[in-house]
């Protein structure tokens, strides 16, 4: 029995006129990111994508893979039989025996997109449901309600046969939504941020700040790990770890202590900047959400975007600690963000930090520091690491 995998596009069809483009950029993601797991033949016709396996290729691992590419609304495991009655209901009874006699009530579906097939959808349904009620006769059929639905699709080339499709990751493919450099930490949000981003199509970078001596190996560690995550759904990417021990040292010395927190987050922004414009990308992307901490109040946030040209998107501004928490937990990288490493955030923490900063006030504290000197010395220094997802 020949079994293939098809999938229905998202959001990708809606796009009128970009809609080839937006297909084809999802037909390479797919055919990268499952061509670790053997040959297959990738294809798209009547808005389905077909994925066919060669020999010796893997279909769980393809399937696991495919559950978490942007831009793929459902997606099921598919008997492929001749297009005639006899091919099809064998088909149906062999491939679907496991679920068929799991449950009590069933019913059939069928579409027919070739239109020169001889019987027509309800008569096929009929002749279906009728066959397979005798092979399996403890099975009612349900049409409201029924436990299992036998899908049927009669399409151009040959006939498929198959049980409910799985819900795809959504989105729209990664690619399609230009670049944006992320500014990941070790934390629970700016992992969810960079997911969500990559959900819209968009091309990850990612900025890490750290700052040893104060914090260790581990700690930058934990970031790339996190990466590695998001990666399984955004692909790889780079990192670029930039030393910071030195610009908090020198915001610690010469600004007050109550502003330490706003200062240093508007350096993180001019650095992940120069970065993210040397690496073609349009955005800042951060995993901030109004009112969290004392740095993401809304006047906090505006001194920080100041120190920002390029647009910074903050996917998360609107949405409360459990939900953030909810998707980290969905996307496997809550365990490893609730491990207990430090941050460069946190080594230099004001005991009182002044939470509606006036950003004439923050630019003003600002003076005594060379602010492009310091840029540039710890953006010479970056680090960079190559983020291949986890398989
Ligand atoms: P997170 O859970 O993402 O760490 P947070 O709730 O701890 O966020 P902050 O520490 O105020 O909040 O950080 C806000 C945002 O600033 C983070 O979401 C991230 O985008 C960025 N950021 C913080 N620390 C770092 C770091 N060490 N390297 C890179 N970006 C960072
Ligand atoms: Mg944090």
């Amino acid at each position: 029995m020949k079994e293939v995998i098809l999938i229905k596009l998202g959001e990708v069809v809606l796009k009128g006129l970009n809609r080839r483009v937006f297909e084809d950029i999802l037909l390479k993601n797919i055919r990268r990111r499952i061509g670790d797991f053997g040959g297959f033949d990738v294809r798209e016709a009547q808005s389905t994508v077909y994925v066919v396996p060669r020999e010796r290729a893997d279909l769980d691992d393809a399937e696991e893979r495919i559950a978490k590419i942007f831009g793929i609304a459902t997606f099921s495991r598919a008997c492929e039989v001749g297009k005639n009655m006899d091919a099809i209901c064998s088909g149906a009874e062999q491939y679907l025996q496991k679920e068929l006699s799991a449950v009590k009530t069933f019913k059939v579906e069928c579409k027919r997109s070739d239109k020169r097939f001889p019987l027509n959808s309800p008569q096929i349904c009929a002749e279906v449901g009728g066959y397979l009620n005798e092979r399996f006769p403890h099975l009612a059929v349900d049409v409201n309600h029924p436990e299992f639905t036998v899908r049927v699709e009669v399409r151009d080339f040959a006939a498929y046969v198959h049980g409910n499709a799985r819900r795809g990751a959504g989105g729209i493919p990664v690619g399609t939504g230009g670049k944006a450099a992320v500014l990941i930490s070790g934390g629970i949000d700016s992992p969810v941020a960079a997911w969500m981003m990559a959900r819209r199509g968009v091309e990850l970078t990612a900025v890490h700040f750290a700052s040893p001596p104060y914090t260790s190996e581990r700690a930058e560690q934990k970031a790339a790990d996190l990466l590695r995550r998001v990666g399984e759904y955004a692909g790889r990417m780079t990192m670029f770890t930039v030393p910071f021990a030195k610009v908090q040292e020198e915001i610690l010395a010469k600004c007050p202590e109550e502003l330490f927190t706003v200062i240093m987050r508007r350096f993180m922004m001019r650095a992940a900047e120069r970065i993210a414009r040397k690496e073609g990308c349009g955005a800042l992307i951060t995993g901030e959400s109004l009112g969290q901490v004392a740095s993401q109040t809304l006047q906090a946030i505006c001194c920080t975007d100041d120190a920002a040209q390029m647009p910074v998107f903050r996917p998360l501004i609107g949405m409360d600690k459990v939900d953030i928490i909810a998707v980290a937990r969905r996307i496997d990288t809550y365990d490893l963000s609730i491990q207990p490493y430090e941050d460069c955030c946190t080594v230099f923490t004001p005991r009182h930090p002044r939470t509606r900063p006036g950003l004439n006030l923050v630019r003003k504290a600002e003076e005594p520091l060379d602010v492009a000197a310091l840029v540039d010395d710890c953006v010479s220094r970056v680090k960079i690491t190559k983020i291949e997802p986890n398989r």
